[in-house]
């Protein structure tokens, strides 16, 4: 199947140890793109940091130069962009319809743009119209982690807010109480449990669709996250 932004997620760590059939789109992150426009607006020294040294500022390898390819469409052409974007998930749609199974796609591999809003500007569909498909992502934008912490929304798309430097121990507590899962990064090993919510290990899927509700999602620290000072990383012993 020819796709034009989203790549299968069996090409790719981060989705390889999904135990279901899973798609994912990936940008490139921040504002590493030919626009200097940023596509994680909420995104912290902390998070950039980790997350531009892992995706190699200054390296230009195939895989990142398609990524900036996408990214430069996203911002200049962005109904352009939408529409290859709604044709890729009419065609994994058909995909899971054919084949009767439901296919998850994650649209924010490394980005944190609310899609959904973006087909309903630009082509007046939404998540709903593809019924084969369920969605996931992480998010820094704590108003659209709980905008759809309802049940409805939550049973087509579930969102784990990701923690940051930049958040309190009460925000993290006032979302996992409001149903908003919250990944956090640990700097060793993880703990059983964090500010009195159980942790998880985020590592062995990254399939957070089926997640219970009001738990931690605890992830080790990886690459340049090893290095952290800014408290992005929490150093929990
Ligand atoms: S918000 Fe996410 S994708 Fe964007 S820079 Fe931070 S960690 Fe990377």
């Amino acid at each position: 199947m020819k796709l034009n932004l989203i790549s299968n997620g069996n090409t790719n760590a981060k989705t390889i140890k999904n135990d279901e059939e899973t798609y994912i789109l990936y940008l490139s992150p921040y504002n590493l793109n030919d626009t200097g426009k940023n596509v994680c607006p909420f995104a912290t020294n902390g998070c950039a940091k980790a997350c531009l040294n892992s995706a190699g500022r200054g390296k230009f390898s195939n895989v990142q130069k398609a990524r900036r390819r996408k990214t430069n469409l996203f911002f200049q052409d962005p109904q352009k962009f939408t529409q290859d974007l709604a044709i890729d998930l009419a065609k994994i749609n058909n995909k899971a319809l054919k084949e009767n199974k439901t296919i998850f796609v994650r649209l924010n591999g490394t980005s944190d743009i609310n899609f959904e809003k973006l087909l309903n500007r630009y082509l007046n569909i939404n998540f709903a119209q593809f019924v084969g498909l369920k969605f996931y992502d992480y998010t820094k934008d704590k108003n659209k982690a709980l905008e759809y912490s309802t049940n409805e929304k939550r049973e087509k798309y579930r969102i784990t807010y990701s923690r940051s430097e930049n958040d309190s121990e009460r925000d993290i507590q006032n979302l996992l109480t409001n149903g908003v899962n919250v990944a956090i990064v640990f700097a060793k090993n993880l703990p059983g449990e964090y500010l009195g919510f159980p942790v998880i290990n985020g590592d062995l899927t990254d399939l957070r669709f089926n997640d219970q509700l009001g738990v931690i999602i605890g992830l080790k620290a990886k690459g340049e996250g090893k290095k952290d000072t800014s408290g992005f990383v929490i150093q929990y012993q």
